[in-house]
């Protein structure tokens, strides 16, 4: 999963991209990157590590110019080194030079890098970012397509989801594909300046005059001082009829305060709450989140059965993901570090534990025993998706299907193997009431149902 962000049109364009980059830190904390457009180039910074620590005020200093598209990257495709970080650039002899960032995962990668490979293209990397510069400027320089004519094409045959954002040095160019798997969105500031960010948080910091989503297969173009959309008809390029939008974006990797697919996230998010306790004849005397990704869903939880709902366990802000560490018994470790309880809280309480989802059983089941160990006489797991038993190849870091722990073990095992007195999770036609159109759902990491492979 990653974030991105395009800034086109302002003097202060890789201050503001940082902003937003800042506000998509939860999408990527592995890497970041901008390229920015001095006029006569199209300068690049991308480094290991978070935004503050790559783009302090001196590094910016360099980057001047109007148009800076941004990236922060959380690695699906390619191994975690700075080759497959973005933005990718390609600078050509005959003068053009593009950049190019983006948010998603190609499914017929390997076909397409070996096509172009055999006309005569180099790769530098294995991130499917890369794949999309090469197709559109191979197009562009040696078939003489235009920059949206190539836009088109790589639609019709680059399989998998994009949400991207192309740079020359003089437009800028967003696209989403047609399925809409990620989330995109772009506005325009009362000054004139537009941005295209993956979340709409990071819009809202940039005091946005109006604000909309890019649809599935639409194209932006922005030149000079305007916007110029191409809708596409997305049935002409995709094998279903609706969208397919990433449930997982609601349930756990949006921001709550961001507006994505036609929706509030913190209000799906409450409303999977308060699907889970419909569906729950439990009295806890307290519903405690697994902090921060679940507070919303125990908080609509809470509401709907009217209990008290308590922030029992205190996140460690500074510790980093302990989902991506390598080793099973670092991931262990780091959850000791993430997470404390709070001090005589849990004593002889009846304790609903909620948690958005459950991937390896890493979290949960440390979790479960550090509760009863706080005292707790029960404590009763309910989460907030179904079981994930398939892989992701769009964008979410899901692990091997061995891995998934729903793959392996009945939902009975589960329980017993974290420990819990009771464990429930949400079925997925109560998940498909939370949002209004849920036929625009992509639920593949539930029901093995892939839009496209
Ligand atoms: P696990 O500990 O392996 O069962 O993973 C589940 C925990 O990781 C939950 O607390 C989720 O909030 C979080 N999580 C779920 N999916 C992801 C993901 N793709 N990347 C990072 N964290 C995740």
């Amino acid at each position: 999963m990653c974030g991105i962000i395009g800034v086109f049109n302002n003097k202060r364009s890789a201050e503001l991209a940082t902003l937003g980059l800042f506000a998509e830190q939860h999408r990527g904390q592995e890497s970041c990157g901008m390229a920015v457009n001095s006029g006569t180039t199209i300068k690049l910074r991308k480094k290991m590590g978070l935004v503050k620590e790559v783009f302090n005020p001196h590094k910016l200093d360099f980057l001047k110019g109007h148009i800076a598209i941004g990236h922060v990257r959380y690695p699906t495709r390619g191994a975690s080194s700075i080759y497959n970080s973005q933005p990718h650039i390609v600078e050509t002899l005959s003068g053009p030079s593009y950049a190019l960032t983006s948010n998603g995962d190609i499914v017929n990668y390997a076909e397409l890098r070996k096509e172009l490979e055999e006309k005569g293209v180099y790769f530098a990397s294995s991130n499917d970012g890369e794949l999309l510069i090469k197709y559109i400027v191979y197009h562009v320089e040696k078939e003489n397509y235009s920059i949206t004519d190539a836009i088109k094409q790589l639609m019709k045959n680059v399989k998998g989801a994009y949400s991207s954002i192309l740079a020359t040095k003089t437009e800028m160019y967003t696209f989403r594909d047609p399925y809409g798997f990620r989330p995109l969105s772009y506005g325009k500031t009362k000054e004139g300046t537009f941005v295209v960010a993956s979340e709409s948080c990071a819009l809202d910091i940039l005091y946005m005059d109006w604000i909309k989503e890019v649809e599935p297969a639409e194209i932006l173009i922005c030149c000079n001082n305007d916007i110029k959309s191409i809708h596409q008809n997305p049935n002409d390029f995709r094998e279903t009829k609706t969208n397919r939008h990433c449930i997982f974006e609601h349930i756990y990797f949006s921001r709550p305060d961001s507006f994505i697919f036609g929706e509030n996230v913190y209000k799906v998010r409450e409303k999977i709450g308060s699907q889970l306790a419909k569906a729950d004849d439990l009295k806890p005397d307290a519903v405690v989140p697994v902090p921060d990704s679940s507070n919303f869903i125990a908080l609509g939880y809470a509401k709907q059965k009217g209990v008290p709902f308590e922030f029992g366990l205190i996140r460690n802000h500074y510790v980093g993901r302990t989902f991506i560490k390598p080793e099973q018994t670092i991931r262990d470790e780091s959850v000791y570090q993430k997470f404390n309880v709070l001090p005589n809280f849990f004593e002889g309480k009846k304790i609903v534990l909620i948690d958005d989802s459950i991937v390896r059983g890493t979290t949960i089941r440390k979790l479960v025993k550090m509760i009863k160990e706080a005292g707790a006489n029960e404590v009763h797991v309910r989460i907030g998706s179904p079981p994930v038993k398939f892989s992701c190849f769009y964008g979410i870091d899901t692990p091997t299907r061995e891995e998934l722990i729903a793959n392996n073990k009945s939902i009975k095992k589960i329980r017993e193997f974290i420990g819990a007195d009771s464990l429930k999770y949400l079925e997925i036609d109560d998940l498909r009431k939370t949002v209004s159109k849920p036929q625009d759902y992509c639920c593949a990491c539930f029901d093995g149902n892939y839009p496209v492979r």
